[in-house]
């Protein structure tokens, strides 16, 4: 069984604590992503997972058995890494032949069929003979995934195995390597800083920054429901809104605005005083646009209503992303960024009502980052 359970686990190098007490399991068969921005400590955590460092302190457990002092052969583990490390004097068929070097118990023969079995899996079979340099990065990428699964391991662990392909094809790739793991039911640890992977192929999510785990759950989660700021604002593009404020008797206050707070927010904000209110671009609502700039009258605005200015619009194909600012505040600091379906009819200069629907908020402490609602 390939279940992963990290108790405590601590690796430092110096002075610099690259992973800080970090205490995770990992169903068997799920694919857990773990994300953070460079320098947080993830492919250090992945790399004493493979046995290629040793924790510092913690442990180390793969199907229930303690690996702090195994060697990476016995671990049950394959690794992909960002660059390939093909042999590029092997072919295709022996580069992948060679994930099966320290396997015992197959004769020659049962090497060779494997090694034909995987290919067809992974649609490389009629490369089999080719060299590394007669391939595209694609081709050459589904080579490096062959050598890792032709030993059919209880865990995969994989670090930034798509960052040297372009787009088009990294998408693609996403999607075969979805498959391909739902297909061999094999724990899967998939490490990038590329937050779009990380929604689209994670059971769960497991953020980290300065060595420390964030929070760990399902992107959903993570979007919906961030522990705190951090993850709030590394989950989510555009970047979630975060508005600086204090808070009255029912309400957030900010500079420029003022949002009413429901009773159970209140009850959760406690007797914090100084607070960040967060909303998701996507659930900022744009509503009567107009092009009339004559000094709005905010008595007729509703409770969660604000009027503001768009200031730039960026067409992204079926979505606009509009940048708002506060009429007469351009450069303020709680100016927005809302998302529109594209075919809502904005143009820059245009004054707009826009709606912060009570339900969508977040708001987390100020001082400590921590979310209270
Ligand atoms: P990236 O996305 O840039 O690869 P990462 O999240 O994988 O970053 P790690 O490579 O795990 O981060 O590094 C975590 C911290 O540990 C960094 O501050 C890094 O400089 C430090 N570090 C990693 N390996 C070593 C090493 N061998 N010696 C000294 N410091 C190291």
């Amino acid at each position: 069984m390939g279940q992963i359970q990290l108790t405590g686990l601590t690796k430092r190098f110096g002075d610099t604590v690259a992973v800080d007490d970090l205490s995770l399991d990992i169903d068997d068969e799920e694919f857990l992503v773990l994300v953070g921005p460079s320098g947080c400590g993830k492919s250090t955590t992945l790399r004493m997972l493979a046995g290629l460092e040793t924790p510092t302190s913690g442990d180390i457990y793969i199907g229930g058995d303690h690996m702090n002092y195994r060697v990476p052969q016995n671990r049950d583990i394959a690794m992909v890494f960002q660059d390939y490390a093909l042999y590029p004097h092997m072919t295709v068929r022996q580069n992948i032949r060679f994930g099966l070097e320290e396997e015992e118990g197959y004769t020659s023969a049962e090497r060779d069929e494997r090694v034909v079995e995987v290919a067809e899996t992974l649609g490389i079979a009629d490369l089999l003979d080719r060299k590394p340099d007669e391939l595209s990065g694609g081709q050459q990428q589904r080579v490096a995934l062959g050598r890792a699964i032709v030993r059919d391991p209880e865990v995969f662990l994989m670090d930034e195995p798509l960052s040297n392909l372009d787009a088009k094809l990294r998408a693609e790739m996403r999607t075969e390597l979805q498959n391909l793991q739902d297909q061999l039911a094999v724990t899967t640890v998939y490490v990038t800083h590329n937050q779009t992977e990380a929604m689209t192929m994670a059971d769960r999510i497991a953020v980290m920054d300065g060595g420390e785990l964030q929070q760990v759950a399902s992107p959903f989660e993570c979007y919906h429901e961030p522990n705190n700021l951090f993850v709030a604002e590394f989950i989510g593009e555009p970047m979630i809104n975060l508005v600086r404020g204090t808070r009255s008797e029912t309400a957030f206050v900010g500079e420029h605005f003022s949002y009413p707070l429901d009773a159970d927010v209140m009850e959760s904000v406690g007797d914090r005083e100084d607070l960040v209110l967060g909303i998701r671009p996507e659930d900022i609502a744009v509503v009567d646009a107009t092009t009339d700039d004559t000094p709005a009258d905010d008595a007729a605005l509703g409770d969660h209503e604000l009027r503001m200015d768009v200031t730039v619009v960026e067409p992204h194909g079926d979505q606009n992303v509009l940048h708002l600012s506060h009429p007469d505040q351009p450069s303020a600091d709680d100016a927005l960024q809302a998302v529109t379906e594209g075919m809502h009819l904005v143009t820059r200069g245009d004054r707009v009502t826009v709606t912060i629907p009570p339900d969508k908020i977040h708001v987390f402490d100020a001082e400590t980052g921590t979310a209270v609602h």
